[in-house]
């Protein structure tokens, strides 16, 4: 997706040759129209897929997930990492490794949201090792629902979170590929 690319090239931060940093379009601060075009994109490219809902995680996925729903019509979810005192039922929870804050963390759907009639579209903002994506994917199946495919944003391809989605059989889109980030310098695939 040209704009996304464009927009990564001028405003992202290489901080490591494995970390990039795009809050000042998606992780902090947030484009709106950049927003609406990932969304749309999301929706054209699973428009056939059948899909009932999408689930991302927060914070950083929301927003491409809500404009994906917007456009598809159908609700998104947000899984949360910190245990409302308004969640009360029974969770579907799975454990997820964070890939940025290096620490082991709970993340929740309540049952009530989901069920085994839903075909579900995942969004999230970045697919690095692929522990967001599996925690997701795990709560949906714990629903008994089924997993219609994967919307990234940024997929830092040289990580090994695609290549063992793409094993398991999901359809992954992601609408930039990163193939380095070394010496600095974002190459795409
Ligand atoms: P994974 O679970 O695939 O290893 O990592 C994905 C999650 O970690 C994403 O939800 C995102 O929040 C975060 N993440 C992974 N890599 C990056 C990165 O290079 N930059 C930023 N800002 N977040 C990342």
């Amino acid at each position: 997706m040209e704009a996304l690319h464009k927009k990564i090239r001028e405003e992202g931060i290489v901080l490591s040759d494995q970390v990039l940093k795009v809050d000042a379009f998606l992780n902090h601060q947030i484009d709106p129209a950049l927003m609406k075009e990932i969304g749309d994109e999301f929706a054209r490219l699973f428009a056939d897929a059948g899909v009932t809902k999408i689930v991302t995680i927060e914070a950083s996925g929301i927003a491409p997930a809500v404009m994906a729903g917007l456009n598809m019509g159908v609700p998104v979810i947000f899984a949360r990492k910190h245990q409302s005192l308004t969640l009360t039922e029974n969770l579907l929870t799975a454990s997820v490794y964070s890939f940025t804050k290096q620490v082991e963390s709970t993340v929740a759907i309540s049952p009530r949201h989901l069920s085994s009639d839903d075909n579900v579209l995942i969004i999230d903002d970045f697919l690095a090792n692929g522990k967001a994506s599996q925690a997701l994917i795990s709560i949906i199946k714990q629903a008994g629902a089924t997993v219609a495919g994967l919307g990234i944003v940024i997929e830092k391809s040289f990580q090994g979170g695609r290549a063992e989605l793409d094993a398991q059989g999901y359809r992954v889109e992601s609408l930039a590929r990163v193939e380095s980030l070394a010496g600095g310098v974002v190459t795409f695939k």
